[in-house]
Parts: structure tokens; C-alpha cells; sequence
């Protein structure tokens, strides 16, 4: 069903992972779809060549999230090209994952700069247009390390810690224009980011969660999408973990 038939969404770090099966999902329930990245030209020219398939617009952008200026600019021409903002997914994000002795003031602050002020900029850059038109979704991807904290992830746990505070914030400020803040809190998903955990790690980590399984990117999409929706119309200032059990 295309449920977001008509929609102008922008979802950040798109070109691997959980954004891309966002980028999709919303494009399959009719979307438009402009995304950003860093670094991944070709699997960038991929998404947009796949979202152009499902008969909706896609826009590609090599915009660094953490990057205010460059931000805005992407958003300008967002509104200029689809005429609104319905919708913007924080979902750009990576770690520098270790113990805090070992942790460097640029292992701290990069993870700070993409997670968390990577989603106030691109909030602060498309708020505005969404309280004007009075309708607007805002969804920020965290991590269920920013609910329980993990080891080894001191400036990744504060970072998505700070997006649900951001989130239930953002909520109070702009609910009465019409506009949703929510979160997710996710667990351990297949992407490239948990490839990169040792195996032992991986193991540990398996065992603890009572669904016995990582999360796939597929678990996670649907639920972005229909967090966007109006189907999802009362909900805001929530987290929702998709995390297996784990952090419950
Ligand atoms: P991923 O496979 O490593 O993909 C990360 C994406 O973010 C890539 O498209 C990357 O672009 C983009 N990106 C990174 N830094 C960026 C920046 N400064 N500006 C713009 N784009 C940037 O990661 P993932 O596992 O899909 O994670 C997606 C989100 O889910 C992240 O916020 C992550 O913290 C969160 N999350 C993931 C898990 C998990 O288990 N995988 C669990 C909890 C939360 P390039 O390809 O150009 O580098």
C-alpha cells in the first residue's frame, strides 16, 4: 500500500545499511526521496538508480551531516526541488568504539558531531518549513546504547543517549505545530557497523538477546515508515526499541 503517496522525505546517511532500507521502504509506500552521504559514490548512484524504479523522485547529495552549511544547503534544495518537507530520518551515524583510556578527543567528538549534531542540523534546517505547513515527522535512530550504555562506547552511548533527549525536547517545542519527534532505539542489526565487531563480541552479544538473533535491516524499515505516516498520527516524543528484547 503506498501510504506515503505524495510525501517529500529526507533521510540522512543513505548509501549502506539501515538508511538505505529506509530510503527504500518509504520509496516503495510512495515517497520522495532525497538522501545524503559521505563517502559511498557508487552505492549512492545505486540507491538513487533503485529509488527512481519504484516511479518516485530521488536526490543524491554528498553532504557531510555533521556539516550545518552544507545542511542547509541540501535542504534549500530539497524544498526547492520537491516543494516540502514532510518528513526527515536521522539515521547517519558511525562509531569509534573503544575503552575510554584508549578513547582520543577525535574518537569523542567525530562520533558526537555525525550522531548527534548531525540530526540537530538537519532538524534546525527543516523544522521551520514543517511548523509552517503545520505537518511534519521527525525520526532519529539511536541505539539501545544510549538507553543501558555499552562498554567501549562511551562517546557513541552519550551521543544516542543525547538524540532521545533531543527527541522528547524537540517533541514538547513543536508538537502544537503539528509536528512529531520520535525515536528508535535499536539493538544489534546486519549491517557493515556490527560486521565490524569481533566474533566473540558478536557471540556475546547474540546470546543475550531473547529473540537469539540480530536484527536484519528489514526489521527496522517498516516500522521507520510507519513512524512517518499518519497512521502514527498520536505518536510522538516515543522510543521505540527494535532491539530483539535486548534492553527491555
Ligand atoms: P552503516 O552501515 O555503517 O552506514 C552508515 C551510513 O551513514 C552510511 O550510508 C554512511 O555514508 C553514512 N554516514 C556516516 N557518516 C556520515 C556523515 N557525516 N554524513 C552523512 N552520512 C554519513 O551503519 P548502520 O548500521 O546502517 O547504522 C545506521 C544508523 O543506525 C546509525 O545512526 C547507527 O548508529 C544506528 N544504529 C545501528 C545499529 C546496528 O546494529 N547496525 C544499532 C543501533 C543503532 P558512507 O557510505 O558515505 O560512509
Amino acid at each position: 500500500m503506498k501510504y506515503l503517496e505524495g510525501m517529500g522525505i529526507i533521510v540522512t546517511g543513505a548509501s549502506r545499511g539501515i538508511g538505505r532500507a529506509i530510503a527504500l521502504e518509504v520509496a516503495r509506500r510512495g515517497a520522495d526521496v532525497a538522501f545524503n552521504y559521505l563517502k559511498s559514490d557508487a552505492q549512492a548512484g545505486e540507491l538513487k538508480a533503485e529509488i527512481e524504479a519504484l516511479g518516485v523522485r530521488a536526490l543524491a547529495f554528498k553532504a557531510d551531516a555533521g556539516d550545518l552549511k552544507a545542511v542547509r544547503e541540501m535542504v534549500t534544495g530539497v524544498k526547492r526541488e520537491f516543494g516540502k518537507i514532510d518528513a526527515v530520518v536521522n539515521n547517519a551515524g558511525l562509531t569509534r568504539d573503544k575503552l575510554i583510556m584508549m578513547m582520543s578527543e577525535e574518537d569523542w567528538s567525530e562520533v558526537i558531531r555525525t550522531n548527534l549534531t548531525g540530526a540537530f542540523n538537519f532538524s534546525r534546517a527543516a523544522v521551520f518549513n514543517m511548523m509552517k505547513a503545520k505537518r511534519g515527522a521527525i525520526l532519529n535512530i539511536s541505539s539501545i546504547s544510549g538507553v543501558v550504555g555499552m562498554p567501549g562506547q562511551v562517546n557513541y552511548s552519550a551521543a544516542k543517549a543525547g538524540l532521545i533527549g533531543m527527541t522528547k525536547a524537540l517533541a514538547k517545542e513543536v508538537g502544537r505545530h503539528g509536528v512529531r519527534v520520535n525515536a528508535m532505539a535499536l539493538g544489534f542489526i546486519e549491517t557493515d557497523m556490527t560486521a565490524a565487531l569481533a566474533e566473540e563480541h558478536r557471540n556475546a552479544a547474540r546470546a543475550m538477546i531473547p529473540l537469539g538473533r540480530f536484527g536484519k535491516v528489514e526489521d527496522v524499515a517498516p516500522t521507520a515508515a510507519f513512524m512517518l505516516s499518519d497512521a502514527a498520527a498520536y505518536i510522538t516524543g516515543a522510543v521505540i526499541h527494535i532491539d530483539g528484547g535486548l534492553a527491555m
